[in-house]
């Protein structure tokens, strides 16, 4: 597909990147949130009421990441980005919270709705990778993930990198993502103020998503992911 030849390329990453991985996903038809309990336990105000509850509830996903190894596609991204020529622009601006693409050796990496990897205290604000072992605690609080819970804003600065790499960008891919709901939506607009190049890789592609793209290729991401970027 010769992807290589642009000279400033965003990637947008979502839930159905890692599913082969065999994370359990959020949304969808066996997503965690149809479970009532587990998506109120996501919402930030379930942090002042439920805190205990919240940080069992990440601290156990942030295991099952760690039992999981990056999926092919993840590999064939961070390849693609390390044989890029020298002066390419190149964004992955992920909603995923699971690092496997920095375990994947993927190095631009934006992580849109934060991390499971880092944990911060809300007392002290201290951040850090807490290792294995038991939930972190710190000035005698339950540490919390650095992650965007529902009802809490998206970090300033990932959206400044966000609105910076599609300001210019030439091409644009979503990969995993139904790039119909935001903000995956607002980002591919974005991408055709710039005048780029936008394509859509994602198992389902919607009806919505055919106006907003100019290519829509449907399929699981370890098939697409190698065919466009390999
Ligand atoms: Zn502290």
């Amino acid at each position: 597909m010769d992807l290589a030849r642009y000279r400033s390329i965003v990637l947008l990453t979502g839930a159905g990147l890692s599913h082969s991985a065999g994370l359990p996903t959020y949304r969808g038809p066996g997503g965690l949130w149809t479970d009532e309990r587990l998506a109120k336990l996501s919402d930030a105000a379930a942090l002042a009421t439920d805190r205990a509850a919240v940080c069992d509830l990440f601290w156990s996903f942030r295991r099952a990441i760690g039992a999981v190894q990056p999926t092919p596609a993840h590999r064939v991204l961070a390849a693609f980005e390390e044989a890029l020529p020298r002066g390419t622009k190149f964004h992955i601006i992920t909603q995923n919270v699971d690092g496997l693409h920095q375990r994947a050796g993927s190095r631009n990496v934006c992580e849109f709705h934060g991390s499971l990897r880092r944990w911060r205290c809300e007392v002290c604000t201290t951040e850090l990778e807490p290792p294995d072992g038991d939930a972190p605690v710190h000035c005698g609080e339950r540490m919390r993930p650095s992650v965007v819970l529902f009802g809490e804003p998206i970090p300033v600065d990932a959206e400044r990198t966000v609105k910076q790499a599609l300001r210019d960008c030439d091409l644009f891919v979503a990969i995993g993502t139904s790039g119909t709901v935001e903000p995956a939506s607002s980002f591919v607009r974005w991408a055709e103020l710039s005048g780029a190049r936008r394509v859509l890789l994602n198992l389902e592609v919607f009806d919505g998503a055919r106006a907003l793209f100019t290519e829509c290729d449907a399929g699981p991401a370890d098939e697409l992911v190698p065919r466009w970027f390999g």
